[in-house]
C-alpha cells in the first residue's frame, strides 16, 4: 500500500473538537511550510525570541523566564520534577482525576515522593484539604504544590487565586507550580499577579499548534531552588539551557518547524487581545453548556463537572447512559459527520464523551460541532434532549 495515497479525500473540513490537539490555523499551517535552516541562521534565533516574548505576554508575566522544549505536556512534566525536587524530595498534589493523578505517578517514576489530596469526583480542587495539608507537613518538607488549573478528562477548572490564598494562609513556603496546558489561551491566567513560581504548557491546545513544543515559565525563586537542586539532569536542566545560544537553549537543534508556527499562533493570540480570546471563550462555551443542558433534559446526558462555576472554559465532559458505546459514537460522528471529538480518560473511560471548544473555534465551529454530535447521538439511539442546537443558537444570538 502506498503511504496515504489510498485515503479518500474528506470534502470541506473535519471539525476537530478534542480538547487537545486543536484546529491549526491557515496562518500557522503557512508559517512552519518553510526550509529548515542552518543554526547560525540569525532568523532562527529572531523566532526562538520572539516565541519567548510571545509567551511571555500570554502568561503575563515580566519577572518570569520562558524555556521551550522540543516535547509533549508529559516532557515539561518531568522537566518541573528534575528541576525542582531532589531524588526523594516531596510533592503535594491536589486531586483534580486524571491528570493530577498521571503527573503525581510520573513524579513517583522519577524517585520523587507524593502527597496527595484527595480527588472529589464531579468537583474542583479541595482548597482546605490542601491547605491542611501544608499546615500538617511541620517539617517543611514539602518542597512544590502541583497543581493542574484544568483537568482535561474531567472538564472541571479548580481556582487558583483560592489556592494561591490557601497556601499563603499557611506560611508554607512550598513553590506553588500551575499546569495550564488546557487552559492557557483559553481561560484568564497571570503568572505574576497569581504569583505561580512555575508555569507549565505546551503548543497543542489553547496555543493552536501542532503537538510538539512544551513550554515552562519560571520565576527567580523557583530558578534558585533549581540551581541549588544536586538531583542529576541534563536535557530538562534550566540552568544549562540558560543561555543565549540556540543550541544550548534547546539543548540542541531546535524544533524549527513547530515554533516558527507557535511565533504565529502568539502573534494571532496577541492581535486578537488576550481579553477578546478569553471572551471569545467564554461565549462558545456558553452555548455549548446550552446545549448540555438541553440534552440532559431527556434524562440521559448529563454534565459531568457538577457545579456550574467550576465547568471548563475549554472543554466539557459529557455523561452517558450505562452501556453506551462511546467509541461507537465517536467513530459515526467521525466518519459520517465530519466531527472529531474525544473520549474519556482513567476512571472516567466509557462512561463520557468530551467536547473541546478551545484554540481556533468560532459560533460556526460551534454550532457544526453540536449538530454533528446531536446527529451522531440520533444515529447511535442515544436518546437526548432534542433543543440542543436550537438553544446554543439561541445563547450565542442573546450575547
Ligand atoms: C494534555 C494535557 C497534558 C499532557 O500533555 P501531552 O502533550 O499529552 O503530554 C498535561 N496536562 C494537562 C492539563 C493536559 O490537558
Amino acid at each position: 500500500m502506498t503511504p496515504t495515497s489510498h485515503l479518500p479525500r474528506i470534502p470541506g473540513r473535519r471539525f476537530l473538537h478534542s480538547p487537545g490537539p486543536t484546529p491549526v490555523p491557515d496562518e500557522v499551517l503557512w508559517a512552519m511550510s518553510r526550509q529548515p535552516m542552518d543554526l547560525g541562521d540569525p532568523r532562527l534565533a529572531r523566532t526562538i525570541a520572539a516565541c519567548e516574548q510571545g509567551l511571555k505576554q500570554v502568561l503575563q508575566t515580566e519577572a518570569g523566564e520562558v524555556f521551550l522544549y522540543a516535547s509533549n505536556g508529559h516532557g515539561v512534566w518531568e522537566a518541573v520534577v528534575e528541576n525542582l525536587l531532589p531524588l526523594g524530595g516531596l510533592a503535594l498534589v491536589p486531586g483534580t482525576g486524571h491528570f493530577s493523578e498521571s503527573w503525581a505517578v510520573q513524579t513517583e517514576a522519577l524517585g520523587r515522593r507524593v502527597l496527595r489530596t484527595p480527588w472529589v469526583p464531579r468537583q474542583p480542587i479541595d482548597v482546605d484539604a490542601v491547605a491542611q495539608a501544608l499546615r500538617d507537613d511541620k517539617a517543611r518538607e514539602i518542597a512544590a504544590v502541583f497543581v493542574v488549573h484544568t483537568d482535561t478528562s474531567s472538564g472541571v477548572t479548580s481556582d487558583l487565586a483560592a489556592l494561591r490564598a490557601a497556601i499563603d494562609a499557611t506560611g508554607h513556603p512550598a513553590l506553588f507550580v500551575v499546569d495550564v496546558v488546557a487552559s492557557l489561551g483559553a481561560a484568564p491566567f497571570a503568572m505574576d499577579a497569581l504569583r505561580a513560581d512555575v508555569v507549565v504548557g505546551a503548543s497543542q491546545k489553547g496555543l493552536m499548534c501542532p503537538p510538539g513544543v512544551g513550554f515552562v515559565g519560571v520565576n527567580a525563586r523557583a530558578m534558585e531552588i533549581a540551581r541549588g537542586n544536586p538531583a542529576p539532569r541534563y536535557y530538562w536542566d534550566w540552568v544549562r539551557r540558560a543561555s543565549d545560544l540556540s543550541y544550548r537553549k534547546f539543548c540542541g537543534t531546535a524544533p524549527q518547524t513547530l515554533i516558527a508556527g507557535l511565533e504565529v499562533a502568539l502573534g494571532l493570540l496577541l492581535r486578537e487581545g488576550l481579553e477578546a480570546v478569553f471572551e471569545r471563550h467564554c461565549r462558545l462555551a456558553g452555548a455549548v453548556h446550552a446545549a448540555v443542558q438541553a440534552w440532559s433534559s431527556a434524562g440521559a446526558l448529563g454534565f459531568y463537572a457538577e457545579q456550574p462555576a467550576s465547568r471548563s472554559i475549554s472543554v466539557t465532559t459529557v455523561t452517558v447512559p450505562p452501556g453506551t458505546d462511546v467509541d461507537a459514537l465517536r467513530a459515526v460522528a467521525r466518519e459520517r459527520f465530519q466531527v472529531a471529538f474525544a473520549g474519556a480518560l482513567g476512571p472516567l473511560a466509557g462512561t463520557a464523551f468530551r467536547i473541546g471548544h478551545l484554540g481556533d473555534q468560532n459560533p460556526a465551529s460551534i454550532l457544526g460541532c453540536l449538530a454533528g454530535i446531536e446527529a451522531a447521538l440520533d444515529a447511535c439511539g442515544v436518546p437526548f434532549g432534542r433543543d440542543g442546537v436550537a438553544r446554543a443558537v439561541a445563547a450565542l444570538a442573546l450575547d
